[in-house]
């Protein structure tokens, strides 16, 4: 199994040791063996040595570089990852335990990203803005930020690590990022690509859990922080950006999404979307649809056919070794997450009805059953809470009126789903529900060029498309006077005056000129006069 891998942090383009002297350990969620207990940790030390390496390229090497040559590198780096992407993928499969096919997804879909925003790097434009007869011109340019830092979820580092880094550095700022502790290694790989690419101090990875993420939420020169995790730290970076020097703030947090299957919704399509989004990385994915609202005449038949598609993954072969190929589930990402999920088992079995599933799965590794719950309790937390696996609630409507009242009774707004064939309820229904994205007859994936991110407690700012650029860019204001030649009240002796001062100017020049000339032609001939 385990090949060598890098474990240090990477800063200037050189691999490093913590100064911290801090280590931390990952063990394979699939078997319990140990990948490595020497991951080096950052410190404050080491942050500040980051930064400098990051505030340095942006006053130079990158920040000042012609955006068409930003462009090129980051269509390098985007290539080289592409390259690479299953021996990146099996690095954080490694770690934490996802199938392999998904983590390489996720690194493809990174590649794709540097790639779309390489194209938009020399395509930052300004506006001027017309002045008004008395008013002054306004020229309106947007500027990179400076020194920007990023720290991402442990689900697909691939992907958060790109959604932050690459527009920041389209935009002509410099990164810093922190990958979780629990599956920092594929993205700690890159820098050999990095280096290849971009000028020294462009791209920073620092590895580290909580701590290393709060030095860098707090430190007086990072300018900006993108943050993707839990709702619960992402109050606290919004802290720590407030105390220390109200540095930007974007989150992505958590999400509690439903899912409206109403009456006339291809059962069979709803029922397959709906496996496929609790099962894609073991159901630890932001956007899974966990909250199932069906009409009441359709559920029982709902329930059947999802008890099926969960089945048929089974009998594929498809829940296992995550780094085999044909692998579609693995386990869950490391022993917290998975007693995490079998107490939020345990919640669903005393305040609603246990339908499939239920369970951890064999015995060995920290893989558990697909399961479904009916009719829980509305305040039971496993209804309000996420839980971060492959476990969702399913409730009746009868009313559309009831079903928006149901998926917006939550704290959260990041994604939602609908299956209809009414194009006219499903326009109607999405202008209702309160939440960032939503999908009809699908559920939702993020896409490359549209704006991702939540409404409500599951964050604000967005990365993808134009609106992830714009979160790296300030605009300025140049404001031009004109300065209004008044010729009514010179004397006519000023401008007599300041003719005379001209003719004497230019006069000197002319002649010191020809002397010039003059003296070059000489010394070219032998000191005769030609000319
Ligand atoms: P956490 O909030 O626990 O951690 C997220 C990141 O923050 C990790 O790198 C973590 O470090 C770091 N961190 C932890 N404590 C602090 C702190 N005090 N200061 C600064 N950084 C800190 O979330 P999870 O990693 O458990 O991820 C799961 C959550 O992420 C879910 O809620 C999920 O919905 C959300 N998510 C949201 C997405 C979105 O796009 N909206 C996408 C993917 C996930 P470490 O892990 O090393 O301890």
């Amino acid at each position: 199994m385990a090949s060598t891998f890098e474990t240090r942090i990477f800063i200037n383009n050189e691999y490093v040791e913590a100064k911290s002297k801090d280590v931390f350990t990952i063990h394979s969620p699939a078997d319990g063996t140990l990948i490595s207990d020497q991951v080096h940790s950052a410190g404050e030390q080491d942050i500040d040595a980051a930064v400098d390496a990051a505030q340095k390229a942006f006053k130079g090497s990158w920040g000042r570089q012609d955006p068409i040559e930003r462009a090129k590198a980051m269509f390098k780096f985007a290539d080289l990852i592409r390259e690479k992407a299953q021996d990146l993928a099996r690095l954080d499969t490694l770690a934490m335990g996802s199938a392999i096919s998904t983590q390489t997804m996720g690194y493809r879909i990174a590649a794709d990203l540097f790639t779309y925003y390489a194209g938009l790097a020399d395509k930052i434009h300004g506006e001027a803005i017309y002045p008004t007869s008395t008013g002054p011109y306004k020229i309106v340019q947007r500027e990179p930020i400076g020194v920007c830092a990023g720290i991402g979820a442990w689900n697909v580092s691939s992907i958060l690590f790109a959604w932050k880094v690459a527009p920041a550095l389209a935009a002509g700022n410099t990164s810093i990022f922190k990958p979780s502790e629990k599956a920092p290694l594929g993205v700690l790989a890159l820098g050999p690509m990095i280096k290849e690419c971009f000028p020294p101090g462009t791209i920073n990875i620092v590895n580290g859990a909580g701590k290393t993420g709060a030095l860098l939420a707090s430190h007086m020169q990072i300018r900006q922080i993108a943050f993707t995790g839990s709702t619960a730290t992402g109050r606290k970076i919004q802290e720590y950006a407030a105390k220390s020097n109200l540095k930007r703030v974007s989150l992505e947090l958590g999400g509690k999404s439903p899912s409206i299957i109403f009456e006339d919704a291809d059962v069979d399509l709803a029922a397959a979307k709906t496996a496929e989004s609790t099962l894609m990385n073991t159901g630890q994915i932001c956007a899974m649809a966990s909250r199932v609202y069906i009409h009441e005449t359709i559920a029982d038949d709902f329930i059947l056919r999802l008890k099926k598609a969960f089945d048929a993954v089974d009998q594929r072969n498809a829940i296992g070794d995550p780094l085999a190929e044909t692998t579609e589930v693995g386990p869950l990402a490391d022993q917290a997450q998975f007693d995490r999920v079998l107490s939020f088992l345990e919640i669903g079995k005393t305040d609603g009805e246990l339908v499939i599933g239920g369970a951890r799965r064999g015995q060995t590794g920290l893989f558990v059953q697909p399961t479904v719950f009916k009719n829980v309790a509305r305040d039971s937390r496993i209804a309000k809470e996420e839980v971060f696996g492959p476990v969702i609630t399913v409730q009746v409507f009868q009313t559309e009126e009831e079903a928006i009242k149901l998926a917006n009774d939550t704290v959260y707004g990041l994604s939602a789903c609908l299956y209809t064939k009414s194009i006219a309820r499903a326009l109607r229904v999405s202008r209702e529900i309160e939440t960032g994205s939503i999908a009809i007859n699908d559920w939702y994936f993020p896409s490359l060029g549209a704006p991702f991110g939540g409404v409500k407690q599951s964050g604000y700012g967005r990365e993808g498309g134009m609106e992830g650029l714009n979160d790296y860019l300030q605009t300025k204001t140049i404001q031009i006077k004109e300065v209004a030649v008044l010729p009514n009240k010179r004397s006519r002796a000023d401008c007599q005056r300041n003719q005379h001062q001209y003719y004497l100017v230019m006069k000197s020049i002319l002649r010191s000129t020809f002397d010039g000339n003059v003296r070059k032609r000489r010394a070219s001939v032998g000191g005769q006069l030609v000319s």
